[in-house]
């Protein structure tokens, strides 16, 4: 498995739980809201608003705003 390895350490929104389509197939989306992981990339908005990844991560940067 050779996936953009290397962007590992690149700040933003990737540690979602990601879900392949099916072997062999370049199709790999959020796996709480299912939209596409090439089009969220980096950004949080973009999963659903229901998304729990999503909800988790506001939550966290919401605590980490107030002091
Ligand atoms: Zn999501």
């Amino acid at each position: 498995m050779k996936t953009k390895a290397s962007n590992m350490s690149k700040k933003g929104f990737f540690d979602y739980l990601k879900q392949q389509a099916g072997e062999g197939i370049h199709f790999i989306y959020c796996a709480h809201c299912k939209v596409d992981a090439d089009y969220i990339g980096d950004r949080l908005e973009r999963h659903l608003p229901s998304c729990e990844y999503r909800i988790t991560k506001q939550k966290l940067l919401e605590e980490n705003y107030s002091f």
